[in-house]
């Protein structure tokens, strides 16, 4: 066992009661902890080229001093002394903050060696050190660490380098010699001394790439044991599927199946063959025919002898849903109810009474569909569309409905496959990455807010084709905090400018249910030509008939959001078009229009939305199930994750992890971490 560093941190002389209650402040307890408790950041000492320096880069210079001191205080404690330093065929300015004794011992002429923050465009180093002379580094990067409370950055750096002149040498490897061997990763204890006193930036990144190995490969451990765990307890039904009738049902289909279809298709029947419970993350792209795949799915399901359900967000949805499942399945003697909470009376009765019969083989409904009152006579399988936008509660009860139901979720987010396999990591994942055949894509152009008037000649031309186009706010009303585009203006401007010609309608949150479904009727009915709406039409509506979609300061919006948003059009056979107005001011901004124009592909856009922004933003803030790294970064280091998961994955299936010695670390951790506690995950 590795007690040793297991110990609290006082067991450390020179670390006395104090100073562990004060580390304990900051989540240090024992000595493995403060040997873990890496720099945020390292002061580079090297001394550099201005020239080959990044903007906002740490930097040591030395240089001629220029100037006399300039000394200025402002507020009682803080100053700003600036002197301007010839550093090579530099002349730069470097200020030090509150840092006044300076003044006295800076002279003209003389030599001094500074440490601070590189400003490329205002030739500024905002420095934190000054040397006086000529300074003869001892060592190259200082460590820089967070603290809190008493701790000082130098006290810590102390208590680093007690602990591992007295404990270093009882570092314990965790990774087995195979997993070492195989990515070629540096022993712990090295990997742990050189996050401390890193010797060059190559052995940096060599300590860095195994600590971000080792704490996915913890993660993945924990995931995939959950995830064989729940799998093997839940007691699932193993849906004996009759293939021949499920053979021709595929081939009554008016189109083969896509690869990726197929494929999805396989792994989700081999889910409902087999004794466990289905867990399944179901992702693919508008228009990428996940529909289909429910059906198929459902299919099986009734000629095992079970029921299934599809549950979706909405009513619309839900009728769209309903009639397609019909046009589908009806063939072939399967009879599909619709469920909402506008069926009602004798006709809702009745529906009732032939599903617990088991005379309705597929129902298909919103929220309504997991009341009480609803009771299935053999439910197989459950299917929801468009997950994100229920709640887990309602998942939950819908998966206690009937004998633990096979579960497949299905998405149209493009989810970065990277935080897929994080946030779901105790989920099966499948993706549908291929389009059918011969689909158009979606002619997507970027305009600047003042060329509205043609954009609105280019709708014109459209609407006098027969089609139909979407208007797009981010906002409801007018807001005094934001100067955007709010849908009751927009709605009022464009009536008045189609007055006669087109009908416009408005579509926003705020509307009742009943009042949103006649907006969309009247739209889809071609009644209304141009919708204006708020994003709530991001969600599956289908009116092919609509080729345009102009969206409003489009930079407000996700990059996923724009896709989903422009997937409302290109359904039918024309050309469509989206437009996006924006005046991004950033960079960033003005990158993530370009990206919209380039690419149709919603994993190619997720993933650089997940890029643009990181992790924390592409969920919002809201979304907590992210776990926290040390040292590894989920969307640089994506590719050590995926080798992660895999490699835990092999692990927790194989024997050898569960009984030789080589893996007793591991296991010791992954015991740690709560994997086999049996609160219930959802
Ligand atoms: P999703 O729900 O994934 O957005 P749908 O299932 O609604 O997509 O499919 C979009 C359209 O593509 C539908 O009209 C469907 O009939 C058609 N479709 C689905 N699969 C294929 C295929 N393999 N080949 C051709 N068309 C397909
Ligand atoms: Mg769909």
């Amino acid at each position: 066992m590795n007690l040793n560093v297991k110990q609290s941190v006082n067991a450390v002389k020179g670390i006395g009661e104090e100073t562990a209650e004060a580390l304990a402040e900051m989540n240090i307890f024992t000595i493995e902890d403060l040997l873990e408790h890496f720099p945020f950041r390292y002061e580079d000492y090297r001394l550099k080229d201005l020239a080959e320096v990044k903007h906002d880069e740490r930097v040591t210079v030395e240089g001629k001093v220029h100037s006399e001191p300039s000394l200025v205080y402002y507020g009682r404690k803080r100053s700003r002394l600036t002197i301007r330093l010839l550093v090579g065929r530099y002349l730069i300015q470097v200020t030090f903050f509150n840092q006044p004794y300076l003044k006295s011992k800076i002279k003209m002429n003389e030599t001094i060696t500074v440490t601070g923050k590189w400003d490329q465009h205002r030739q500024t180093i905002t420095a934190s050190e000054a040397k006086l002379g000529s300074v003869v580094q001892t060592k190259d990067f200082e460590p820089v660490y967070a603290v809190r409370g008493s701790v000082t950055v130098k006290g810590i750096r102390r208590f680093i380098n007690l602990a591992f002149s007295q404990y270093g040498d009882k570092v314990v490897e965790t990774l087995p010699k195979q997993l070492l061997a195989r990515y070629k990763l540096i022993d712990r204890n090295r990997a742990l001394r050189t996050m401390h006193f890193p010797q060059s930036e190559e052995d940096l990144k060599q300590a860095r790439r195994r600590f971000v190995y080792e704490e996915f490969l913890y993660f993945q451990l924990k995931m995939q044991a959950l995830r064989k765990f729940e799998r093997e307890n839940s007691k699932g039904v193993a849906q004996n599927y009759d293939l021949p009738k499920l053979k021709d049902f595929i081939n009554s289909l008016p189109f083969p199946l896509t690869n990726a279809q197929k494929r999805v298709v396989n792994e989700t029947l081999a889910d409902m063959k087999s004794p466990f419970r289905m867990n399944r993350l179901l992702q693919g792209d508008v228009g990428s025919g996940k529909t289909v795949v429910a059906a198929i799915c459902l299919y099986a399901s009734v000629t095992a002898g079970f029921q299934g359900a599809l549950m979706v967000p909405t009513e619309i949805l839900a009728e769209q849903h309903a009639e397609s499942l019909k046009q589908l399945l009806e063939p072939f003697n399967i009879s599909c109810e619709l469920l909402t909470s506008s069926v009602k009376g004798k006709r809702r009765k009745e529906i009732l009474e032939r599903l617990q019969a088991g005379d309705i083989h597929v129902l298909i409904g919103t929220h309504a569909l997991i009341q009480d009152e609803v009771e299935f006579n053999k439910l197989g399988l459950v299917i929801t569309d468009e997950q994100h936008r229920f709640g887990v509660d309602q998942r939950r009860v819908l998966r206690e409905k009937g004998e633990n139901p096979d579960v497949l979720f299905m998405t149209a987010t493009p989810i970065p496959r990277t935080l897929a396999i994080t946030v779901f990591g105790e989920m099966d994942v499948s993706i549908i990455d291929e389009m059918p055949a011969g689909r158009k894509t979606i002619e997507t152009y970027w305009a600047k807010q003042d060329m509205l008037d043609r954009v609105l000649g280019f709708m014109e031309k459209e609407l006098t084709k027969g089609r139909q186009a979407y208007v797009i706010c981010p906002l409801i009303e007018e807001s005094d905090k934001l100067d955007v585009q709010n849908a009751i203006d927009v709605h009022a401007a464009l009536s008045t400018f189609f007055q006669g010609r087109y009908q416009v309608g408005l579509m926003h949150g705020r509307l009742s249910s009943n009042e949103k479904d006649q907006v969309m009727k009247a739209f889809s009915q071609n009644e209304v030509q141009v919708l204006v709406s708020t994003t709530v039409v991001e969600v599956g509506v289908n009116v092919p008939n609509a080729t345009m979609m102009v969206i409003y300061d489009a930079e407000r919006f996700g990059l996923a959001q724009l896709h989903q948003l422009r997937g409302r059009v290109g359904r039918g056979s024309d050309q469509s078009y989206c437009i996006l107005l924006a005046d991004p001011k950033s960079e960033v901004g003005k990158e993530r229009m370009k990206v919209m124009t380039e690419t149709n592909d919603g994993f190619v856009l997720s993933e650089k939305d997940l890029e643009l922004r990181g992790p924390g933003d592409f969920f919002g803030k809201k979304q907590s199930g992210l776990p926290e790294f040390k040292v590894a970064d989920m969307v640089h280091d994506y590719r050590a994750l995926e080798t992660a998961r895999n490699d835990a994955a092999l692990l927790i299936n194989s024997s050898e992890f569960w009984e030789l010695p080589e893996y007793e670390a591991l296991r010791n951790h992954l015991e740690k971490s709560g994997a086999f506690s049996h609160e219930k995950l959802d």
